[in-house]
């Protein structure tokens, strides 16, 4: 019998995962990317010795990707090795405090008591973050929420029982106030917004459980960098004969009735029995499936963070981790300036990912690959110049006050990228990392379903869509759309 033909549009991870999940339904599958290469946001790049992730630096829940080797009877093991991190972040507090986030529970609680803050506050927290992770990740991230039936579902139901203990009308800063006290701890924990790119003051104390991830169930970093994972799944995805097109951008969809049965590029028609989109969403409704209405609804929601990233090679070999954070003084001003004024604020919390720590080849011996970055508002056409110039301003003074030393004197390589060539480069809205914002209560339920009300065959996947922004729930987009599709919805 004929194979039924699935079309994914976009190389992203959640693209990738979509098309392993229906090689493995048994469809022929061809991938249509605009770019030259796979990965989308999980991007790298190699210059005089060195290597650089040039996107994601932080990987939680790898069992996400096994899942995708194992669909296939195969070991991850074979394709990708991962480590386990013995620290989460190397923390840097504006009053001189250095708080290392060991992997290790206990050592991480003997750490917690520099503050002053008792072991057994943190214990609860984390057992709190735990129980939230426990009870709303199966309905909440591993399912669609815009279907009835997952509420009726025994992970639904289980989630529904729990709903009045998921903090979700508190913020994140205040329940971390009132779990800590300490100002420092406070700190550590708010950041954790971060992580889908929103504001620890305004977003819901429900995603406190991202600290579960970390703290609870370890950070992993693999064996090649992030751009390893890519290359692991690119490389399954060939061998179980799924098909790529790169340089080739997606233009249209031909539609009959309630179906899609083709993908049309600037010069071709790819046939198609199902479609999953792995593009932004917004960029969907205006360049592939023009929809005004849905356009205009999306571009209207507030959007996820940026970033403001440097890429240093230095010559030196610093007592850093891989991970560190050298937090601000202002951690309000510095998301008033994300959200609502859109500028940079006077100061900034620096993250500095070191690859080299955990990769030995990813930078030349007596040398480090520094990934600098500053959380900075959407792109809104702000005058980016400027704003580099202050953020490497600010940034090198911090690295000074706060690590007791000149930075600037050994670099020998130097790349920045901003907001506007994130979004240029990626085809994210505004340069946002994470689709849209996590801010309000009802965000979660406000994120596009990962199926088509129009189309019965079409489906979305990718951090504009439901679940989020992240490589985790990417992969749990393209897991929720394979669940779809076997259902028959
Ligand atoms: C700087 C940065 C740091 C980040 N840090 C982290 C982190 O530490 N941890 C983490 O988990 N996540 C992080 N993220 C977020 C994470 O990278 C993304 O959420 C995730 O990679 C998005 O994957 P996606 O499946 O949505 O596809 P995307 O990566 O958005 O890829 C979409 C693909 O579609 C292609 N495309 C677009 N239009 C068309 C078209 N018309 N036709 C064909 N193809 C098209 C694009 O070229 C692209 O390849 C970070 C992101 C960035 C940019």
């Amino acid at each position: 019998m004929e194979k039924l033909v699935a079309c994914v549009i976009g190389s992203g991870i959640g693209g990738l995962a979509s098309a392993l999940r229906l090689a493995a339904r048994g469809y022929s599958v061809t991938v249509l990317e605009k770019s030259g290469e796979p990965g989308g946001k999980v991007a790298q790049y190699n210059e005089a010795g060195y290597r650089f992730d040039m996107g994601p630096s932080l990987f939680t829940l790898p069992y996400l990707v096994d899942e995708l080797f194992g669909l296939f009877g195969r070991r991850r093991a074979d394709y990708l090795k991962v480590i386990t991190l013995p620290m989460t972040g190397n923390y840097f507090f504006s009053d001189g405090l250095n708080l290392k986030a060991w992997s290790n529970k206990e050592q991480f609680l003997n750490e917690v008591e520099k503050t002053g803050v008792n072991r057994g506050k943190m214990e609860r927290y984390l057992a709190k973050q735990s129980f939230l992770y426990e009870h709303a990740a199966d309905v909440f991230l591993f399912k669609s929420i815009h279907k009835l039936s997952t509420y009726t579902s025994a992970a639904g139901r289980k989630g529904m029982k729990a709903l009045h203990r998921m903090d979700a009308f508190t913020s994140m800063h205040q329940r971390n106030v009132k779990s800590f006290g300490d100002s420092r701890l406070v700190q550590l924990f708010d950041r954790y917004a971060t992580y889908n790119g929103s504001d620890p003051y305004r977003a819901p104390a429900t995603l406190n459980m991202i600290a579960h991830l970390e703290h609870n169930t370890g950070a992993y970093f693999p064996e090649d960098g992030l751009f390893g994972i890519i290359t692991a799944i690119k490389r399954l995805a060939d061998e179980v004969g799924v098909r790529f097109y790169f340089n080739t951008e997606v233009t249209g969809l031909v539609t009959k009735g309630c179906r899609v049965t083709g993908v049309k590029t600037r010069d071709s028609v790819y046939p198609a029995d199902l479609v999953v989109n792995n593009t932004d969403i917004t960029l969907f409704y205006r360049d592939i499936m023009p929809n005004a209405r849905m356009y205009r609804k999306l571009m209207k929601r507030e959007r996820s963070s940026s970033a403001l990233i440097f890429y240093w090679g230095v010559r030196t070999t610093s007592a850093l981790d891989v991970h560190n954070i050298l937090f601000s003084a202002d951690y309000k001003a510095e998301f008033e300036g994300l959200f609502k004024t859109k500028e940079l604020a006077d100061d900034l919390t620096v993250y500095i990912f070191i690859s080299k720590k955990a990769v030995a080849a990813d930078a030349p011996d007596g040398c480090e690959n520094w990934f600098v970055m500053v959380n900075a508002p959407e792109n809104v056409g702000q005058d980016w110049e400027e704003e580099v110039l202050k953020a490497r301003r600010i940034v090198l003074q911090k690295i000074k006050s706060a690590l007791d030393f000149s930075i600037e004197p050994l670099i020998e390589s130097e790349r920045v990228i901003t907001p506007q060539d994130i979004e240029c480069r990626t085809g994210s809205v505004n340069g946002a990392l994470y689709g849209h914002s996590s801010n309000s209560r009802l965000s979660a339920f406000k994120r596009h379903p990962n199926f088509s009300r129009q189309y019965k065959n079409l489906f979305f996947t990718g951090g504009s869509v439901h679940p989020g922004g992240g490589i985790p729930l990417c992969l749990a987009s393209a897991r929720i759309v394979d669940g779809l599709i076997g259902a028959g919805k």
